[in-house]
């Protein structure tokens, strides 16, 4: 992911897709369909499959990471997590990521998984697990060093806005969590890739904080903001609770007055987050600028962002551009 990020202008800008696995196989058909669709049209450089807490999507990851990798020729990049793993379904992945070609890991502590689901996936008998060896990301980070050298290309969460536990809420604090992201990025991580936000401003200083600092280990790494597009009011405000991101006042008032109108809300939300891209763009970066949406394994809303934000990369006519060989950019 990094070399092809690499092999852009400095100039340049591209976008990724986040898709989460479905949990029926119609889903799965359904979101295939979409899938070659929205790669086909948009073109993203890579896109990335998520992975349930302690495992609990493992198969399903993987499933969804198979189709993108594999029979759609994405480059994709395979959240894990690791606490509340075994070690056996760490090492499992790893192995089946390769088997598949996949060749990003998006290094994640996780969470505690829902107990629930968990058992659906793992069975009850694994349930008691709880792998100290894996305590924070950097574990994982270090493990898949350790374990496969420089096979994988490593992301690694960064909070613009301070990450929080949930039952921690007041422990976020952006300025605590920069030690912590400086060891996981000098245990081995190659790019940062950012927690939702709302809020341009905090992003901005995030990024110049990063980059400015004295360590000198940000200075050129890909900072990817995360964005994710509003689909309607209720779910904005559940999505925004749950990862700790404000809602700018600016926000709420444009879209409070249509609150009840999800396409509406839409509109004002494409606008929104336009907007935050297209501050994010003018802003100077060392390396090619790039933007990752939380998809929710919706297309349409994404796609208005990305036409408004000419993120869309112009049609080539060589196909392997999509797959994991250097991308072609701009007919060059
Ligand atoms: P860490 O880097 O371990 O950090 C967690 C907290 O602990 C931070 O506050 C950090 O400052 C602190 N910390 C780190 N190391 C230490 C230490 N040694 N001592 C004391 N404090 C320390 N979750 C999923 O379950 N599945 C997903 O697919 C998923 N995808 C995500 C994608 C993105 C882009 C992001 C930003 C998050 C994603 N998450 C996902 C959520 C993530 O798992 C949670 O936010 C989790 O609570 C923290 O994970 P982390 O990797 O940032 O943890």
């Amino acid at each position: 992911l990094t070399d092809k990020v690499a092999a852009l202008p400095n100039d340049s800008t591209y976008f990724s897709l986040e898709f989460f696995p479905p949990k029926t196989q119609i889903g799965f058909s359904n979101l295939q369909t979409r899938l070659e669709r929205m790669s086909s049209v948009l073109r993203p450089l890579f896109v990335t499959v998520t992975w349930g807490a302690g495992g609990c999507t493992s198969s399903r990851s993987l499933e969804l990471a198979e189709i993108c990798q594999r029979q759609l020729g994405l480059t994709t990049c395979l959240h894990l997590t690791c606490t509340n793993m075994k070690r056996r379904l760490v090492d499992q992945a790893l192995e089946e990521a390769k088997v598949l070609g996949v060749r990003n890991i998006l290094a994640l502590r996780g969470d505690a998984p829902r107990t629930e689901e968990y058992r659906e996936e793992n069975g009850a008998e694994d349930e008691e697990d709880s792998n100290e060896e894996f305590t924070w990301a950097i574990d994982l980070v270090r493990y898949i060093r350790r374990k496969h050298g420089d096979y994988f290309c490593i992301g690694v969460a960064g909070y613009p806005e301070g990450h929080s536990d949930q039952s921690h809420a007041l422990d976020q604090d952006l300025v605590k969590d920069i030690p912590h992201l400086i060891d996981k990025t000098k245990a081995g991580a190659d790019f940062i890739m950012t927690q939702l936000f709302y809020d341009t401003d905090a992003y901005l200083k995030f990024e110049k904080l990063l980059r400015g600092h004295e360590s000198g280990v940000f200075k050129s790494m890909p900072i990817i903001p995360g964005l994710m597009p509003i689909q309607n009011y209720t779910t904005l405000q559940r999505t925004a609770k749950l990862s700790h991101a404000k809602l700018p006042p600016q926000l709420l008032e444009r879209l409070h007055p249509v609150r009840g109108d999800d396409e509406a809300v839409k509109g004002v939300g494409v606008d929104a987050v336009s907007e935050i891209v297209e501050t994010i763009k003018e802003a100077k970066s060392p390396v090619p600028r790039g933007f990752h949406f939380f998809t929710l394994n919706l297309e349409k809303v994404v796609t208005e962002i990305l036409d408004r934000c000419q993120l869309v990369q112009p049609e080539i006519a060589d196909e392997s551009a999509l797959s994991d060989s250097p991308p072609v950019v701009n007919g060059i």
